[in-house]
């Protein structure tokens, strides 16, 4: 499975690459590191709150101005009970639950591989696409642990349409390794990673490169499934 740094270190080369997304995926690439610093340390559930405050001050120093905000505002570890109810609901992205994803996204790292976490059944964050035969086989990745799953190509993962003129895909020269799958029936979209046009990309790092897509996306009347770490 892919680990923390790589991911850190992916979207450093992105941000190079995509001037349009920089932004966050430098700040993505100092979280991740901060990730990698801190994984070895967690072993229980227990072990995630007392990481705040170092999580805070890394944000409060790099991070957006809302959630910049956020860090400074963020009192002393918080009890257990918090991080818990973000690990049993998967919720919309808000500030505060910005920070209980990191932490809660070292903890998932450690389950067993065989081992679903409770965001797993949740949308995914992203999806991706390689060669299987003639065509290609869609996995979809969860947003917490980062796990992938085999998922039909051919079918919403929210509303389960499966009826071909209500499924779009959308491509452009610009990002040549994303594909952004749509439903015109709720409206949902992600945006896939085609692991063939880039052997080195990683579905949850590359798809954040596609900051113009999905404010295209945004314009166009769909909604994402799953925000990234950035609450986009
Ligand atoms: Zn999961
Ligand atoms: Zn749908």
């Amino acid at each position: 499975m892919t680990g923390f740094e790589e991911r850190s270190r992916r979207a450093t080369a992105l941000a190079e690459r995509f001037p349009a997304s920089a932004e966050i995926l430098r700040f993505y690439a100092a979280v991740a590191a901060w990730q990698a610093s801190h994984a070895s340390s967690v072993a229980r559930f227990e072990d995630l709150g007392p990481r705040l405050p170092s999580l805070a001050d890394l944000v409060a120093e790099t991070g957006p101005a809302p959630l910049a905000d956020a860090a400074r505002r963020l009192g002393p570890a918080p009890p257990d009970a918090w991080i818990l109810e973000h690990w049993e609901s998967p919720r919309p992205l808000s500030a505060e639950g910005f920070f209980a994803r990191v932490l809660m996204q070292l903890y998932a790292s450690t389950l067993p591989e065989a081992m679903d976490c409770p965001w797993c059944p949740a949308p995914p964050l992203t999806g991706c696409l390689t060669t299987q035969g003639d065509g290609q086989a869609l996995h979809l990745v969860c947003a917490l642990c980062f796990r992938r799953r085999p998922f039909m190509r051919a079918k919403c993962p929210a509303c389960e349409e499966m009826e071909a003129s209500r499924l779009v895909t959308y491509s452009t020269a610009e990002f040549p390794q994303l594909r952004l799958k749509a439903c015109d029936s709720c409206k949902g979209y992600l945006l896939a990673v085609d692991l063939e046009k880039d052997l080195e990309a990683i579905p949850e790092v590359d798809e954040m490169a596609g900051l113009p897509l999905d404010v295209w996306a945004a314009e166009t009347g769909y909604r994402k499934l799953q925000p990234n770490i950035a609450g986009i």
